[in-house]
């Protein structure tokens, strides 16, 4: 702040007295002094004026200071909700867990919307409720983001249910499945017995558990008699999902409908109808007019249009015909022909268009023969079988009596990892042991299954081994080829940041990864540092594919999964997620390491969730993320999945051919010729010193003989 200098300026006050007579010359004297006591005064006023102006001056001063304590009040609000943990805050010292919704649920919805079964029940209120529960909704962070016929229908169907005074809406520790809005009275809410907060009508809580089955962190009790309206989880997935669904299956139908398109497999037809628009034109309205330039493709969805057409640039338009339904038009500028030669008029009561624009179509479609993705290559199935049987074969001799515990290696949210050595051979394995009644219980069975089956047969150098699974009566085991270099997470913990180039050497390892599980068709979905391992050498490997699927291609998958700082928006709003999740995630790594914290971080999953729906382009970029990293992540991270660079028809190669990746020694990776840039210290094969220490698991599962691990 500026502050003003005041001068203090002499002021002599004189007074003329009685000792003090004059004579002739002093009369000249008094004249003069006269004079300047004149002028003195006359100074004296100058002085007070100035003076005034000072205060006033001063006073604006004190107000415009005030003013930018408050606005920057304001900034450092919005600063600690956008850009929470990139500075100064320290780095957690907990590995994050991954969350998972339970799979069945997700396809039992599905089906039940392709079977057209699922039914959403309507409960009647009145308008003022109706009004009530939709400004609540939009004043949530959450459910604001929903499509505006979503809020309708979740609107419809939450139904009424009231509390006595001090009867407990949601109780701490319990596991949740309803999002509440208060309609009339009052809610106090506590965490531990300690007082949070209150709350009034119009207030929306407790979303976290309508995307998954989480456990409720606070308790909300009402405080005098009140009513609330719920929904369930069940009823507000549906709706999410099958306007997502429903959405699909409309465009598909309709994108299978137009000749132009009927060389196009199923996986690029679901591309096109991810990015295709809706539009409505009026009465009249000219959708494409004769001779101007135009990008556009149309279909009908419903209404007419009225083609007309002049012979001459003097001559009037005459009507050819009327297209209704299903028909399409605009194709020429498909192919690069960007000349209107008919004029397209929306025709009564309006028109409602599927549009695609060449630029997109163009992302997905290579000239009309659609040529398969080049990295779409799946080992065949004869290779796999045999690779399978001689790691049978190699393993057959090791039986879990044999292995003794030698140290824990890490633990995470569904498993607790041991190094431990055969007594037989003396070689060693980290063994992931899982309890079967918590997979139970978190009905992550599906998960197992396929995580089993997955790491079982993948053949990369950039994803850990599994060789050989055990069970009984209270585990399931997975003996794992070791990674002594310790998580990627605790080098990064240590080191802060990586720069430029150590980063992209784990990215592009994780790349490498990522090819194999795309080529055939697997989505991971739990991308982090956690998960990442590095060998003796320093290369980094994937690991823990709980969360993994096989999906195929053009399909998506609705299960919520994943870790809250690295989850995709479309993960969140219940959209659908291929693939495309996963270079979101990359794109999340990417600025991690870079700078040690991910961009997205609150200070619960709720408000982790909140901040990435907001998007990467609310995020501030550290001056450290170089310019090429800067660009790569944003395309990596872009809200829309069909718009992320990974998904057009070049797949992940688009991303190993980006400028942040030029002169990149991929070959000298893929071939484990290129020296990483941290070489872990690791003395020997029961070496687990980069590993933090656990302290141990002294709860005894339950048994679990139902015999849904059969095929483990
Ligand atoms: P999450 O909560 O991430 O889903 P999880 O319970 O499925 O975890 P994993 O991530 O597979 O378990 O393993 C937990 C930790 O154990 C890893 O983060 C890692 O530190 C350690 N770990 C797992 N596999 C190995 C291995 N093959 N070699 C060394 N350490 C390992
Ligand atoms: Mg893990």
């Amino acid at each position: 702040m500026v502050l003003m200098r005041r001068f203090t300026w002499p002021i002599v006050h004189r007074d003329a007295t009685a000792d003090n007579l004059p004579s002739i010359k002093d009369h000249t004297k008094m004249a003069n002094v006269r004079d300047l006591q004149a002028a003195l005064s006359e100074r004296d006023k100058e002085l007070q004026i100035k003076e005034n102006r000072i205060q006033v001056l001063e006073s604006e001063l004190k107000r415009k200071d005030e003013q930018i304590r408050k606005i920057e009040s304001e900034l450092d609000k919005y600063r600690s909700v956008l850009k929470p943990t990139t500075t100064n805050v320290p780095k957690s010292r907990l590995p994050r867990l991954g969350i998972s919704a339970e799979p069945t649920f997700a396809k039992h919805i599905e089906e039940r919307i392709s079977k057209r079964t699922a039914s959403l029940d309507h409960h009647d209120k009145s308008l003022r409720s109706k009004e009530l529960i939709k400004e609540a909704i939009l004043d949530n962070d959450f459910l604001k983001n929903l499509e505006a016929s979503q809020i309708r229908e979740v609107v419809e169907c939450m139904y009424e249910k009231t509390f006595k005074k001090d009867e407990v809406i949601i109780q701490e520790g319990d596991t949740g499945s309803h999002l509440y809005v208060l309609e009339d009275g009052k809610c106090v809410v506590s965490k531990e017995g300690q007082l949070l907060g209150n709350m009034g009508p119009g207030k929306a809580f407790g979303e976290l558990a309508i995307l998954y089955n989480c456990t409720r962190t606070a308790t909300v009790k009402a405080t005098i008699n009140a009513s609330l309206w719920v929904i369930n989880r069940q009823t507000f997935q549906t709706i999410m999902m099958k306007t997502g669904l429903m959405r699909q299956a409309e465009h598909m139908e309709f994108l299978k409908s137009v000749p132009l398109l009927k060389e196009l497999g199923e996986d690029a037809l679901h591309k096109i109808a991810d990015v295709i628009d809706e539009q409505h034109y009026d009465e009249g309205e000219y959708v494409i007019r004769q001779g101007a330039r135009g990008e556009t493709f149309f279909i009908i969805k419903k209404g007419t249009i009225i083609v007309t057409m002049r012979q001459n640039v003097h001559d009037e338009p005459t009507m050819i015909r009327e297209m209704t339904s299903g028909e399409y038009f605009g194709e020429k500028a498909l192919k690069g022909d960007d000349f209107r030669t008919a004029n397209c008029i929306a025709g009564k009561g309006g028109t409602h268009c599927l549009v695609l624009d060449r630029e997109a179509y163009s992302q997905f479609i290579n000239g009309l023969q659609f040529k398969e993705y080049d990295d779409k290559t799946e080992t065949p199935a004869s290779v796999k079988l045999e690779k399978l049987r001689e790691q049978e074969s190699e393993y057959a001799h090791i039986h879990l009596e044999d292995l003794t515990v030698i140290k824990t290696l890490g633990v995470g949210g569904f498993g607790r990892v041991e190094l431990v050595k055969s007594t037989k051979d003396k070689r060693t394995f980290a063994l992931k042991q899982l309890k079967k009644h918590h997979i139970v219980e978190t009905r992550q069975q599906d998960h197992i299954m396929s995580e089993k089956r997955i790491m079982f047969e993948a053949q990369s150098p950039f994803i850990v081994r599994l060789y050989k699974t055990f069970k009984d009566n209270k585990y399931l085991y997975m003996l794992l080829e070791t990674c002594l270099g310790g998580e990627l997470w605790t080098v990064l913990r240590d080191k802060s940041s990586f720069d430029d180039s150590t980063c992209r050497f784990y990215v592009a390892c994780v790349l490498e990864a990522f090819s194999y599980l795309h080529s055939n068709g697997i989505v991971y979905r739990d991308l982090k540092p956690e998960n990442l391992l590095l060998d003796n050498k320093g290369y980094c490997k994937l690991v823990d594919f709980g969360f993994a699927k096989k999906i195929g291609f053009g399909r998506k998958t609705w299960t919520f999964c994943g870790t809250p700082e690295y989850v995709a928006p479309e993960i969140i709003l219940n959209k659908g997620h291929d693939l495309s999740a996963d270079y979101w995630s990359l794109g999340i790594l990417m600025y991690e390491l870079l700078t040690g914290s991910p961009p997205f971080c609150g200070a619960d999953p709720m408000k982790t969730y909140n901040i990435i729906l907001r998007g990467m382009d609310m995020i501030e970029f550290p001056r450290k993320i170089t310019r090429n990293a800067h660009v790569l992540i944003k395309k990596l991270c872009r809200d829309n999945p069909a718009e992320r660079l990974g998904y057009q028809k070049g797949g992940l190669k688009d991303i190993m051919k980006h400028r942040w990746f030029d002169g990149f020694n991929w070959e000298g990776l893929r071939q484990g010729k290129l020296t990483p840039p941290i070489i872990p210290k690791v003395k020997s094969a029961t070496d687990a010193s980069n590993f933090d220490d656990y302290p141990p698991d002294d709860d005894v599962p339950i048994d679990d003989m139902t015999g849904w691990d059969r095929d483990f």
